[in-house]
């Protein structure tokens, strides 16, 4: 049953994780390496250096990829991304467009786009 649920939740999170592989191979042709850690694709590196570097943030979360600037900064924002992940799985293809929602409402409501999106909250464990 739990490798049934497990192969749901990859399917259901699919389209997130296939731009992360799109950017994953970005990375890969441009010098960039791949890991995984608690079962999911980490990339750093190349393409995910230069994207992450450009949004100064140190990691990002698409389906069950993980882009990285270095594996110092993924060891630093895994658990943070971990609860991406959860999220992904529980919204799929919805993720997106709900975070893009929350940061949209956050701004429109005079808060930070960012910090207080509800799943960043939910992340940096201000929200259950
Ligand atoms: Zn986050």
């Amino acid at each position: 049953m739990d490798q049934i649920l497990r192969f749901l939740r990859l399917i259901w999170a699919g389209p997130n994780s296939l731009l992360g592989l799109v950017a994953g191979l970005l990375t890969l042709i441009s010098g960039g390496r791949v890991q995984i850690r608690r079962g999911v694709l980490e990339f750093h590196g190349g393409f995910s250096q230069w994207l992450l570097d450009r949004w100064q943030v140190f990691g990002l979360t698409l389906g069950h990829t993980i882009l990285g600037t270095t594996p110092t900064a993924l060891d630093l924002v895994r658990d943070h991304e971990h609860v991406h992940v959860r999220q992904y799985e529980r919204w799929g293809p919805l993720f997106l467009p709900a975070y893009g929602w929350c940061s949209l409402v956050a701004w429109w409501t005079g808060r930070r786009a960012y910090r207080d999106n509800y799943f960043e909250r939910q992340a940096y464990g201000d929200e259950e």
